[in-house]
């Protein structure tokens, strides 16, 4: 029997032109895996997907052998946001979000917890599990499982401790619907030193005992362009920053995360940096992809 792979490769790709054109893109660059927005993201709205849109993207799917999908939500979305009108827009906004995942047949959908702005993190904790609750009663039989996405600590950002994340799950009704999308370049600019085998292993125990590592279903693939415990998000290719390659050599080959899709979202040059995670796999996932 085959045993289960570490990490499925892939990359955020491009919907411009459509969305089938990022799975043709993310296809062309290497993909095992492919993360998408499901529509411009830095817009509140969105023209509701076409049934023959719906079928274009599935069909290429199916051509390609169905490779894991993640969709990543719109960044203007906040649900923790003080102000009730944002918070009103955020939540319709996400609720259309697992809407269009459904749709498109998509499992998973990566999402940033919000910003409290100049409120505290345990009201922005509570205010953001209030939201998803909500979110989820109004998306009964949905089959999308939300990724709660680590932060780098930006500002207000909630999410940049992985206590953070559990305080979350733990006011939400229906967990089984919540996962954990864990960044490379967020936990290290909130200061979880990867850079040495030691650091590693330490920052995942910290992640078990606190979301639990059955939780972790995608992660982000990202070398930081800043140092340990910068606090700020800006991503770079692998083995080029201050993260190094180490973390990423550990992490393709690590038997815990089988068959858990990372998606790259360095500056461009996907397939350059696929490359470079493929090449440290001890064991090929030929075939399988
Ligand atoms: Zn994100
Ligand atoms: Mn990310
Ligand atoms: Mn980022």
């Amino acid at each position: 029997m085959l045993r289960p792979l570490p990490l499925i490769l892939g990359a955020h790709e491009s919907i411009s032109g459509g969305i089938p054109r990022a799975l043709e893109r993310g296809h062309a660059d290497g993909c095992e895996g492919i993360q998408i927005f499901s529509k411009s993201s830095s817009q509140w709205a969105a023209r509701p997907l076409s049934d023959e849109e719906i079928e274009a993207f599935r069909k290429t799917w199916r051509g390609l052998g169905r490779p894991v999908v993640a969709i990543h939500d719109a960044y203007l979305i906040n649900l923790a946001s003080p102000d009730e009108d944002l918070r009103a827009k955020s939540l319709e906004a996400f609720v259309e979000e697992i809407r269009r995942a459904d749709a498109l047949g998509v499992r998973f959908l990566v999402m940033h917890p919000g910003s409290p702005v100049d409120r505290s993190e345990t009201w922005g904790i509570e205010r953001i599990a209030a939201a998803l609750n909500e979110a989820f009663e109004r998306t009964p039989g949905s089959s999308v499982r939300v990724l709660l996405e680590n932060t780098a600590g930006q500002g207000a950002h909630i999410g940049w401790r992985f206590e953070h994340l559990a305080a979350i799950i733990d006011g939400v009704r229906q967990r089984r619907r919540l996962g954990v999308c864990f960044d490379t370049q967020h936990a290290f600019a909130a200061g979880y030193d990867l850079r040495t085998r030691r650091g590693y292993e330490a920052t995942l125990r910290e992640v078990e005992r606190t979301v639990g590592l059955e939780r972790v279903r995608a992660f982000h693939l990202n070398d930081s362009k800043r140092p340990l415990g910068a606090r700020v998000d800006r991503h770079e290719h692998i083995g080029q920053g201050a993260i190094g390659e180490l973390a990423f050599r550990l992490l393709v080959n690590d038997e815990r995360f089988a068959d858990v899709p990372a998606f790259l979202e360095t500056p461009g040059q996907f397939r350059w940096n696929l490359e470079v995670l493929k090449r440290m796999r001890r064991r090929p996932r030929a075939g399988r992809g």
